[in-house]
């Protein structure tokens, strides 16, 4: 049910014109990418309120040693482990109007891109904007009727700070920006009870000498999987590297074989895997990715599907069609993100703004269906939809293009692509080269 109000009068700016009230949830990469557009537009948009349950920026990028929950009961959000480098070069994965400190390698440490998140606060004085250490609890659409009489959604946003004193406000539009890599998705591994020794998923994983010299099974060889087995067999750690793919091509350093799924843990706690064949670990590793969580959101009331790793319908991968100042930032998989995210909001500000014009409701469904029935055709699986991958190239132009915003560089697009190759070719040592951008389409390897 969406409940009814009488509109509030929107606030001014110096000249009399009305602004817009825009909440942003989140200051990881994304909100701060949105707070910082939506303060360059000052004739259109009040400064927007940022909620951030966490006391400091990045999201992600903020790393934290502890696991589990922090004393007041708040669950450690971050699945960022202590040795991590970067996959893609600081060249492609900054935000195109803030390049990373020339000083620095091409790929980086957490640390690193989360001072580099921290510049671009201040930078875009974004700091007085967020209120840290609140949660949003709630977002709910309310549909207002205005003087004139048409009807117009606005948003009640409720949040809690620490001391769980609770807040409800009105926006006009709502950036959703808290990310998807904090809610664990574990396969459902008939047995798992039996296992005799330590299980725990990425999320928890933080660097590799606890499992100094232990027998691993890593279930899954994506970034998290192969990243993480390359680090255990540093430590001296036997890892079994199991997945559902065809067995990797690249050469992965001796210590990790690989191994076809694991379908059950057996009575008495050894591991059966797809081909029949049975083995024993001391250590469980899940790299089964995230699950998408909106705990905030009622999904049936907004008209949304999440759930098996998919958030549909969303209009440009960002709006729900029956409430299009709802605004998903950074929800696709495989893409470059900064530079998606930047693409994302200055889309989504030039709607709000009046200067895109989305069609109605009925037609943002349809062109939806399309895409997704595009893929599908394709062999897209339906869990994969949010995939863009070489998509994402063509998507943020097609942004740029529409809202009129200079599109990204083919530079970004050819030296990404460059890296994913060499990824597949060097999975332990691509990270030693450094990169140029030279112009706008060309780059260079210097070392
Ligand atoms: P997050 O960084 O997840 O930020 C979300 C923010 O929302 C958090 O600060 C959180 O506290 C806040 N929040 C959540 N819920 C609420 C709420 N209810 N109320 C208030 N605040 C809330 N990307 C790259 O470009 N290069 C890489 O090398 C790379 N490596 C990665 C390695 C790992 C292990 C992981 C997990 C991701 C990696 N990524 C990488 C992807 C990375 O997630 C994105 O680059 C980006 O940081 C995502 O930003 P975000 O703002 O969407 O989400």
């Amino acid at each position: 049910m969406i409940l009814s109000r009488k509109v509030q009068p929107l606030p001014l700016d110096q000249n009399q014109r009305m602004l817009q009230r825009v909440a942003v949830v989140g200051a990881g990469a994304a909100g701060l990418c949105a707070a910082r557009h939506i303060l360059s537009r000052p004739t259109s948009f009040a400064p927007p309120v940022v909620f951030e349950l966490s006391g400091n920026v990045g999201g992600t990028w903020c790393y934290e040693e502890r696991i589990g929950t922090y004393p007041n009961g708040r669950p450690v959000f971050s699945s960022m482990y202590r040795d991590l480098r970067t996959n893609l070069p600081k060249e492609v994965m900054m935000f195109p109007d803030f390049p990373f400190d020339p000083e620095l390698s091409s790929f980086l440490s957490h640390q690193e891109v989360q001072r580099y998140l921290e510049r671009y606060c201040e930078n875009f004085r974004i700091w007085p904007h967020i209120r840290f250490d609140t949660a949003v609890e709630n977002v709910m659409p309310i549909s207002m009727t205005t003087e004139d009489g048409e009807s117009k959604v606005t948003w009640e946003v409720t949040s809690s700070d620490q001391t769980g004193h609770r807040k409800t406000e009105t926006f006009d539009a709502v950036f959703i920006c808290s990310g998807h890599y904090s809610d664990p998705h574990i396969p459902n591994i008939p047995g798992i009870q039996n296992f005799k020794g330590t299980v725990l998923h990425s999320h928890s994983y933080r660097f590799a000498e606890p499992f100094s010299g232990q027998t691993v099974v890593v279930l899954g060889a994506k970034a998290s999987g192969l990243d993480i087995s390359i680090e255990l067999v540093k430590v001296g750690a036997k890892v079994t590297l199991s997945h559902r793919n065809p067995p990797l091509t690249v050469p992965l350093p001796p210590g990790i074989q690989q191994a076809c799924c694991v379908v059950a843990v057996q009575d008495d706690g050894t591991i059966r895997l797809q081909d029949g064949s049975v083995c024993q670990a001391d250590v469980l590793i899940f790299c089964t990715g995230y699950n998408f969580s909106y705990p905030f959101l009622d999904s049936a009331q907004l008209g949304l599907e999440i759930q098996n790793h998919v958030v549909s319908p969303l209009y440009r991968y960002m709006m729900p069609p029956a409430f299009p100042s709802l605004i998903f930032i950074g929800i696709c998989k495989i893409i470059c993100p900064f530079p998606n995210f930047n693409c994302q909001v200055q889309f989504a500000l030039a709607v709000l703004d009046g200067k895109v014009a989305v069609p109605p409701q009925e037609q943002m469904e349809e062109a939806v269906q399309r895409e997704q029935q595009r893929k599908l055709e394709a062999g897209v699986q339906r869990h994969h939809l949010l995939k863009l991958d070489r998509d994402q190239w063509e998507y943020c132009d097609s942004l740029a293009g529409s809202a009129g915003f200079p599109p990204l560089q083919p530079a970004v697009r050819s030296l990404y692509e460059e890296v994913w190759r060499q990824r597949q070719v060097h999975p332990e040592n691509y990270r030693e080269f450094n990169y140029r951008l030279v112009s706008a389409t060309r780059w260079e390897q210097i070392g």
